[in-house]
């Protein structure tokens, strides 16, 4: 039988402040996460606005690690789970409202959603968030992009919450956007956004996101459990190949590490055939890369992100 982590002796949760959200000791996450896997959190935090969050993170005590979750679209939980506070923005930060062209969306807001709202309006420039099944959160994280679009293309500002409790500000400038990455600091919660768009025609945009989910449809596994492309494309590839073509050429198409499998239909995803654990597809992924290094001499970056620790290092 395997082994099931369990942060069941933490004490943790004495050690934390008082809020008006829910906190919750060994709380479950692997169902939340697209490829459903994964341990617990020692503490599972849903705060019920911004406020909230800066009082937690000022009283939170500054060794406690704390990580912040979208949808986990993009996300390996680990099997030992995540040690510290994991936040989860539940309904009361997925509100969206629109004025003129531009849209304010809660971080929990799903990017689909707001490519909706925006449509409705007549908002031009958001079609390409219906083809990324994260929330506006992992979106400004991640710079996350599809046909065209990115959200370095659509942020006018953001509203943070920092590690020591500070609600701030941020403009565009501010993210450091490069590809599927922002340089700002790691431990900023992301709490609601302002987006820009054009004026626009609701019937073009609408054919433009049906374009879109079609082309989606055809090209990715999206209805396996998956966590989307698992390496960003190479910055520096001599050839200009996509991790797909690198994955590809390093014969790795379909290839297993346990319950976990390179999908046929397209090889930057990483599937969870029904029985994989966080660790087989994190291996499978690591071979893939040392694959990929051998035979093309790239060293493909996860673009996936990896949070929490190994089974056996909860249980030692
Ligand atoms: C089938 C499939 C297709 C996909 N296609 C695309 C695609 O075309 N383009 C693309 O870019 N991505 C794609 N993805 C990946 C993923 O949807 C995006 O990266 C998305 O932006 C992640 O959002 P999330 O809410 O799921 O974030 P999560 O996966 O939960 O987290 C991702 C990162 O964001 C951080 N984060 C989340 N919320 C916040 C917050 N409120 N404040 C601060 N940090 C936060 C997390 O700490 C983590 O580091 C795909 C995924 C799947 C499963």
């Amino acid at each position: 039988m395997t082994a099931v982590a369990s942060f069941a002796q933490s004490t943790l949760l004495s050690r934390l402040p008082g809020v008006r959200g829910k906190l919750s000791a060994n709380e479950s996450l692997a169902g939340q996460s697209w490829f459903r896997v994964g341990g617990p959190a020692e503490v599972l935090f849903k705060p019920v606005d911004t406020e909230d969050i800066a009082t937690f993170m000022a009283g939170c005590p500054a060794d406690v690690p704390v990580t912040v979750i979208g949808v986990a679209s993009n996300l390996i939980i680990r099997d030992g789970g995540v040690p510290g506070v994991v936040i989860r923005l539940g309904p009361d930060f997925a509100r969206t409202t629109t004025e003129g062209t531009a849209v304010t969306a809660g971080a929990a807001a799903l990017d689909m959603n707001v490519a909706k709202v925006a449509q409705t309006a007549g908002i031009t420039g958001m079609a390409f968030l219906s083809g990324i099944p994260g929330s506006v959160g992992g979106g400004l994280r991640m710079n996350a992009g599809a046909y065209g679009g990115e959200f370095k293309d659509i942020v006018t500002t953001a509203t943070a919450v920092t590690r020591r409790g500070q609600i701030v500000s941020l403009k565009n400038a501010d993210f450091g956007f490069t590809y599927r990455h922002t340089a700002i600091d790691p431990t900023m919660i992301f709490t609601s956004a302002v987006l820009h768009g054009t004026s626009g025609d609701p019937a073009v945009i609408l054919q433009e996101m049906q374009r879109i989910q079609s082309a989606r449809g055809d090209t990715q596994p999206i209805r396996e459990k998956t966590g989307g492309s698992t390496f960003a494309n190479p910055d520096h590839d001599p050839q200009g190949r996509k991790s797909w073509q690198l994955v590809d050429a390093a014969g790795c198409r379909g290839l297993r590490v346990g319950g976990a499998q390179v999908s046929e239909k397209h090889c930057n995803f990483l599937i969870n055939t029904g029985t994989a654990t966080a660790a087989d597809i994190e291996n499978l992924g690591e071979t893939v890369r040392r694959r990929v290094l051998e035979t093309s001499g790239v060293e493909l970056r996860w673009e996936i992100k990896r949070i929490g620790i190994p089974l056996e290092d909860q249980q030692s």
